[in-house]
């Protein structure tokens, strides 16, 4: 069993320091320069996280490049047994990852074994690294010529994750770029770093050598710094459109390969035909699980037609939620991640109200016995909204659904595709033919059909579009591969020694 507190040291009986992980050790950073890491449910101060200096950032990334010539040459079995290694230990440590999360992001226990779940399906896809790492060959392609390809590592690879996803982000992260030969650094979230810390313990103790993954901490000098060191070759980022495309523009001006996924706006297409039960109670959970800090939450629904009599059923199924701290039994909506995120998603609720919208449920002003002092907003639902309005224009990343209207299919698709972003969507119908169209015609990286946030499993990729992604090769399954490797191919000439050129051939060979 690792120790709760990974990866920190107690300076006090009550406030711990996170550490650096740099060549196989956990070190503390001589930074003048800390943050404070709070619980969301409570805003205590629970830790504090380093902006790691350049001296560190520069030995993490010297750290990743030394050990990259053993890495990269360590045979494929290897690395595989390590990974299935590691596997087994995140599922015995699931529940200490958990809390965790929970303590530091606010999400339900629940939703944080979710969380480190799903990471954990990509670290198993690793495992079946000797089958996606395969490259082509073609026997005679001329007499005696054969050619062959193989999928090399690409040297240093860096991760940047956001707050939301402490676990499974960081594990789409890392485990593909080093199953793969790669060596890793990553910049976990400032207000979430606990959780990767004591991934890169379990790594470890799974057999990772010291310097394959290296982990630094701070904001956007560790950013700039990624974006800028020649060592590094490609950078996945996952987090907000601000922080994103700035990424992905700096990060490519230097040469390397950026995969960038970003903010989100969901819609969930209802027809009258439906499902009601089964659409109603899918809606909700999509929208205000996770206290709707989902890039693929369902934060937008389209009633079509007749399903927009289905609003009060829609409401009294959210009036249900319970709204509490993630730790406490029965929680379904924890906390916000700070107090400037419950601030914004309020005000972009009473923009609604500014703009014509009707409040049909308001968590503004949610009271939670014993937390008084958390970053709570309950289950709201914003209906009258028009594609006009800020709080329908803006990711509001809360619990917050906000309700427009349609006549028709058509004029729900025409919804979806006029807003910026492409990352997840979902209808809800009986319909083969209505699902089919709608699945053809939207202009969305990921779509359910009766399936509310359909998160591709890692034989797949990720595969948000448009606004939600910068870049071309999506994260895990196939893609991922491909983002983290490149190819060498080889063509080859065996002959028999009396079938040799006779004299030099000068024209191009055909
Ligand atoms: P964020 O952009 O604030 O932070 C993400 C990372 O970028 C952090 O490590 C942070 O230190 C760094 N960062 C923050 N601001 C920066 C800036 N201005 N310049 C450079 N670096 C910066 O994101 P967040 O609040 O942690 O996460 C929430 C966002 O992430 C939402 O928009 C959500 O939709 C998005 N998200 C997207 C996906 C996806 O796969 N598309 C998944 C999860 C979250």
């Amino acid at each position: 069993m690792v120790p709760l507190q990974m990866g920190r040291m107690c300076y006090s009986s009550s406030v711990s320091t996170t550490k650096l992980f740099i060549d196989g050790k956990f070190v503390e950073s001589k930074s003048p320069e800390w943050l404070d890491i709070h619980n969301p449910a409570t805003n205590e101060v629970i830790g504090r996280v380093p902006k790691a200096t350049h001296e560190e950032m520069l030995a993490a990334v010297d750290s990743c490049s030394r050990a990259y010539h053993t890495w990269s040459e360590t045979s494929i079995l290897a690395r595989q047994q390590i990974f299935l290694r590691y596997q087994q230990l995140i599922k015995d440590n699931i529940k200490e990852l958990a809390k965790l999360i929970t303590l530091e992001q606010g999400k339900t226990l629940a939703d944080a074994e979710g969380d480190v779940f799903r990471g954990l399906q990509v670290v198993e896809h690793t495992c079946s690294i000797t089958s996606l790492m395969l490259g082509e060959t073609l026997p005679s392609i001329t007499k005696d010529m054969d050619t062959y390809t193989f999928r090399m590592p690409i040297g240093v690879c860096a991760g940047i994750a956001p707050f939301n996803f402490p676990a499974m982000i960081p594990l789409w992260m890392f485990p593909m770029g080093m199953v793969c030969g790669n060596t890793y650094l990553l910049k976990p979230s400032e207000r979430v770093p606990g959780c990767a810390m004591m991934l890169a313990k379990l790594l470890q103790d799974a057999g990772a050598p010291d310097g394959t993954l290296n982990i630094i901490h701070g904001q956007h000098d560790a950013v700039n710094f990624i974006c800028d060191h020649p060592a590094i070759k490609a950078i996945s980022f996952v987090g907000s459109n601000q922080a994103g495309e700035y990424i992905y523009e700096r990060g490519s001006k230097n040469g390397k390969r950026v995969q960038s996924n970003m903010g989100a706006k969901n819609h969930g297409v209802v027809m009258p035909d439906a499902n009601k039960e089964n659409t109603l109670n899918q809606l909700v959970g999509a929208a205000f699980g996770a206290a709707g800090q989902r890039c693929m939450a369902l934060s937008t629904a389209v009633l079509v037609g007749e399903a927009r009599n289905w609003l009060p059923e829609l409401v009294e199924r959210a009036k249900g939620l319970r709204v509490n701290a993630g730790d406490q039994p029965g929680a379904d909506v924890g906390p916000l991640i700070s107090p400037q995120a419950k601030e914004r998603v309020n005000s972009l609720i009473q923009s609604g109200v500014d703009e014509g919208a009707k409040v049909l449920l308001d968590g503004r002003n949610v009271k939670v016995k014993g937390y008084e002092n958390g970053n709570f907003v309950g289950p709201t639902i914003v209906s009258n909204v028009t594609p006009d309005m800020k709080c329908y224009k803006e990711e509001i990343f809360g619990p917050v659904l906000v309700v427009l209207e349609a006549d028709s299919l058509d004029d729900a698709i025409k919804i979806v595709n006029k807003n910026p972003y492409g990352n997840g969507t979902a209808i809800f119908t009986t319909n083969g033919a209505a699902a089919r169209k709608y699945t053809h015609e939207v202009d969305v990286g990921q779509i359910g059909v009766n399936v509310p946030i359909p998160v591709p499993l890692p034989m797949f990729s990720f595969t948000g579009s448009r606004a939600s992604f910068r870049g071309d090769t999506n994260f895990y399954g196939k893609q991922g591969i491909q983002f983290y490797t490149q190819i060498k191919t080889v063509t080859s000439q065996w002959k028999a020694e009396d079938a040799s050129l006779k004299s030099p051939a000068v024209t191009m060979p055909t």
